[in-house]
């Protein structure tokens, strides 16, 4: 397997992909170790992610510097995701023993009757994960999998790799069993491997096609699935919004991580009393954007992780010029080594144009005029999608009433492209299935177990 990087079309690395062979050996390691991970107690799983967290912190640098070279990230924006990662951890460490232990949930003294849950691990799962946002997307499965009880195969995506084989070395550092976790290493043929094998749950971050498809396999199987999926995040700036601080935070969720974050702001609604001078304001903010070397501390805009992806950001600007929107900037590949796409805002689009209604993943974005808050909800629910929506107002019991009748896994107001530890992380229709973080986040690695217990 070639690693290359996405900024130059450099080869990093060649390593060798983990065939069908190799795959069944690793999950054979995986199940006999299976047992011995579940019955070692909490404490020590616990003090086993507080010392993976001691390695990201000891190894920061050269961490975000690999998922820059891999994946083209801007140095900056690597070094953010290292930084988040870090509460992530610290809310898995303070809340699992609480989230995991057993429950008395009803007690009869004259029946001599208690009744009681147990939270047993799911047994070996699969995590599947994308390129986009490795150390979030893994940490929030394989971290509570892990404390759980679970022990994990880990496939991150190739495009990822490097970043997976680190995860994989600070995991075992931090004395994490070798068998108990383990990286299995390739394209979408090794992630098919995987799921040949019997394992007991599979976990998957990724798009809507790949994830339809692994859902109807683990159906078949009758296993535990959970599918993280792609978003088209709409959010509507109302007529009484701050315009100007509006502009700065959705040109900022729009284009963070270059547009390729499953909660960037990909659809923007905008009340036609402000229309005209939001969108002047938004421009400017994208203007101001240093599109670069990822690299250079001063890089915002990066490269484009996957190449083919450029193609569907080329036809999305093709369609939408064709079908009468207006280009305000961008709208081309960038010629030259790497892949690189122009920061790219069009206004006058509508639900016709594939940019509206089908994930960009880039830096790509469209803004349609509303007449109404009724107009707004229409059309932020006109899609298959449901990750995340937005309100920007003011005025929060607008945001609610407005948001409460928006179909999505999160609610923000007056903010976008968010994740918090504490709360779930969910998508609806073709968003997925199931949930990360949050206590329910850890519960999810989990069956619970009922227990009638009556004494004699
Ligand atoms: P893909 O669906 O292309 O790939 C996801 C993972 O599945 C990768 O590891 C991939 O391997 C693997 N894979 C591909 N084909 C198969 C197969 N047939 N069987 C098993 N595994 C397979 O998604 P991307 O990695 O490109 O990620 C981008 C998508 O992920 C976007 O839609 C984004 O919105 C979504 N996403 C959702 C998140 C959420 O929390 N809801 C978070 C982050 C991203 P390989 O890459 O090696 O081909």
């Amino acid at each position: 397997m070639r690693i290359l990087n996405p900024a130059t079309g450099a080869l990093i690395t060649e390593i060798p992909e983990d065939g069908a062979f190799a795959v069944r050996k690793k999950y054979a390691r995986a199940r006999s170790a299976s047992a011995a991970w579940a019955a070692t107690p909490i404490g020590k799983r616990i003090d086993a992610i507080r010392r993976f967290r001691e390695q990201v912190v000891a190894r920061h640098e050269t961490l975000a510097r690999t998922l820059t070279e891999e994946i083209g990230k801007p140095i900056r924006q690597s070094r953010n995701e290292l930084n988040g990662l870090l509460p992530r951890l610290d809310f898995f460490v303070a809340e699992a023993a609480r989230a995991l232990r057993e429950e008395k949930v009803h007690a009869d003294a004259k029946e001599k009757l208690e009744e009681r849950i147990t939270h047993e691990p799911l047994g070996v799962i699969a995590n599947i994960s994308a390129w986009n946002y490795p150390y979030f997307v893994g940490s929030n499965v394989l971290v509570p999998a892990l404390l759980a009880g679970n022990t994990v195969l880990y496939k991150p995506s190739e495009f990822a790799t490097l970043t997976g084989q680190h995860i994989g070395e600070m995991l075992h550092a931090a004395g994490v069993p070798a068998d108990a976790f383990i990286t299995v290493l390739g394209s979408g043929m090794s992630g098919a491997a995987l799921l040949r094998q019997p394992v007991d749950a599979v976990f998957f971050t990724g798009s809507y096609a790949t994830g339809a498809r692994i859902g109807a396999a683990a159906g078949r199987k009758m296993i535990k699935v959970q599918l993280e999926l792609g978003g088209k995040d709409p959010v509507y700036v109302c007529d009484d919004a701050d315009l100007k601080a509006a502009a700065a935070s959705l040109a900022d969720g729009a284009f963070y991580n270059t547009g390729q974050s499953c909660c960037s702001v990909e659809r923007i609604y905008v009340h036609e009393r402000i229309h005209d001078a939001f969108v002047d304001a938004f421009v400017a903010e994208v203007k101001g954007f240093r599109t670069g070397d990822p690299m250079d501390e001063s890089t915002y805009i990066g490269a484009i992780t996957r190449q083919p992806q450029l193609d569907v950001l080329r036809r999305q600007v093709a369609d939408a010029r064709r079908k009468g929107a207006k280009l305000l900037t961008g709208g081309n590949v960038v010629k030259g080594k790497g892949n690189w796409f122009e920061p790219t805002v069009f206004a006058g689009v509508d639900h016709r144009m594939a940019l509206m209604r089908d994930e960009s993943f880039g830096p790509i974005i469209g803004i349609q005029k509303v007449a109404s808050d009724d107009e707004a909800v229409a059309l932020m629910n006109d899609t298959e999608y449901g990750l995340t929506a937005g309100v920007y107002t003011p005025d929060e019991k607008r945001a609610r009433r407005i948001l409460s009748r928006v179909r999505a896994g999160s609610a923000y107001w007056n903010c976008c492209d968010r994740v918090s530890p504490r709360l779930p992380w969910s998508g609806v229709g073709h968003s997925g299935i199931g949930l990360t973080l949050s206590t329910y986040g850890i519960q999810t690695f989990t069956r619970p177990k009922a227990w009638h217990l009556r004494g004699a």
